[in-house]
């Protein structure tokens, strides 16, 4: 691997979390070479068009036909033949002889000084290529409409065959990680299933001798295992397959046989707990016969510690492939921040999404925040609105990493750089909104 994360300096040093992100996209680029090295054909399925929100589209979606499929009204109006505007006459007059709905084009076609009345996504009739809106003109008679001829130009208030998706050309493109739009436009072109790729293989585990399922009785000193769940919460938001392997003790043979067990079955093993100092060096040790994992120190608040790289393919594995491997630490918060910042990107780059990185904005804060220099910090925050309509952002509460509470009452993340230092109040943040992405 190359950058290898087991580099000793990243053992002892801090490491900026653009760094982190580098080595670990290198990391995916590496497996994904070898995949492609590999000649796995098990990585495209074609599902319904129901079933594939958030999947990852496979091919560059053709489209099969011209949308619209013919020139079209975009007002409710009349439809007449535009070179009667060329005249130097101030108003023009119409007779109407018609009317178009919406899926029943015209038959007939119509003569100078003639037009039709039209609705919205009608076709255009033969020999009519304007439209003018019908707030824009005045009715003579029954039968006579009139308007200002400056009122429009030849053409306008006409959609034109083809001017949203032309037949042949891409509508959407390989990578795209499918979102609702994305469904209705297959619709639009009549397209009932998408080839995307196979959902990635993702197991979980959680590791500590203090934690408790739910379900069981709480002893003195032990927690329940939130992280499962927020991890669970996580991943659903990207459709794909969850492997729960459970809680896993602090001893060396529990966990090896759970590494194992992920290493076997999944693309991807996350887990959390287990790796900061003072426990992380049996877990070393252990990736050190299975895989090929760094522990590092990452310059962040919270997440410090955390593990990873790859595992080796288990014997009997189905699949050839290595299962990259975060080890992510078990505060509770320190868990969503690391999934965020790292994980998520990482997924979609795996599974071959295009874009992986989620949206920034920015607000103004109403509090001053405290921030030393020298690390990326994310705190929880509520996005709302001044009075006078400006973007504004509170943090919620104490910031404490494994203070859930701080999480699930925010909306959004505030991140402060690692070069940056405290703010004032009034100064405006980096955010990150948590629905959708989250
Ligand atoms: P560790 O990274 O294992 O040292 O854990 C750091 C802190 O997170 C400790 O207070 C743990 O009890 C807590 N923690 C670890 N794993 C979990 C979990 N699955 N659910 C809730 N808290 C956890
Ligand atoms: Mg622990």
């Amino acid at each position: 691997m190359s950058n290898s994360p087991n580099q000793p300096i990243l053992l002892t040093s801090s490491l900026h979390v653009d760094d982190a992100r580098k080595a670990i996209t290198q990391l995916v680029n590496d497996l994904l070479a070898e995949a492609t090295a590999l000649n796995d054909s098990s990585d495209t399925e074609t599902v319904a068009l129901d079933q594939a929100i958030n999947r990852i589209l496979a091919v560059d979606l053709l489209s099969p036909i011209d949308v619209p499929a013919a020139d079209n009204s975009a007002m409710d109006g009349f439809a007449f033949n535009g070179q009667c505007l060329n005249t130097k006459d101030a108003t023009i007059e119409l007779r109407v002889v018609g009317t178009v709905l919406a899926g029943k084009p015209y038959e007939g076609s119509i003569s100078a000084g003639e037009c039709l009345r039209i609705m919205t996504g009608a076709v255009m009739p033969a020999g009519c290529d304007t439209v003018i809106p019908q707030e824009l003109t005045t009715t003579k008679d029954e039968l006579t409409i009139a308007f200002k001829q400056d009122q429009l130009k030849p053409g306008e208030n006409r959609r034109l065959r083809g001017e949203d998706l032309q037949k042949g050309k891409p509508s959407i493109v390989a990578g795209r990680l499918l979102r609702p739009s994305d469904l209705g436009l297959a619709a639009s072109l009549g397209i009932a299933s998408l080839p995307v790729k196979r959902k990635l293989k993702v197991a979980i585990l959680s590791s500590g001798d203090e934690l408790r399922a739910l379900g069981q009785a709480l002893d003195a000193g032990s927690i329940y295992d939130s992280n499962r769940y927020s991890l669970t919460g996580l991943l659903n938001r990207l459709n794909l397959d969850i492997i729960d392997c459970g809680i896993v003790r602090d001893d060396p043979a529990s966990l090896k046989q759970a590494f194992i067990e992920a290493a076997s079955k999944a693309d991807v093993l996350i887990s959390s707990g287990g790796v900061s100092v003072g426990e992380a060096d049996f877990t070393k040790q252990i990736m050190q016969e299975l895989g090929d994992v760094g522990f590092w120190k990452i310059a962040m608040r919270p997440g410090r510690p955390m593990a990873f790289g790859v595992l080796k393919p288990v014997a009997g594995k189905s699949s050839p492939r290595k299962t990259l491997f975060f080890g992510l630490p078990g505060n509770p918060v320190a868990v969503m921040v690391t999934f965020y910042q790292f994980v998520r990107a990482a997924l979609l780059q795996l599974n071959g999404a295009n874009q992986t990185e989620p949206p920034l904005t920015q607000a103004i804060t109403e509090a001053p925040i405290r921030k030393k220099p020298g690390r990326t910090e994310f705190q929880r925050a509520i996005l709302g609105r001044s009075s006078d309509g400006k973007p504004t952002v509170r943090l919620t509460g104490s910031q404490g990493a494994g203070i859930l509470r701080s999480m699930s009452e925010a909306n959004c993340f505030v991140i402060l750089g690692h070069e940056q230092g405290s703010v004032a109040a009034g100064d405006w943040v980096d955010i990150a909104l948590f629905d959708g992405l989250l």
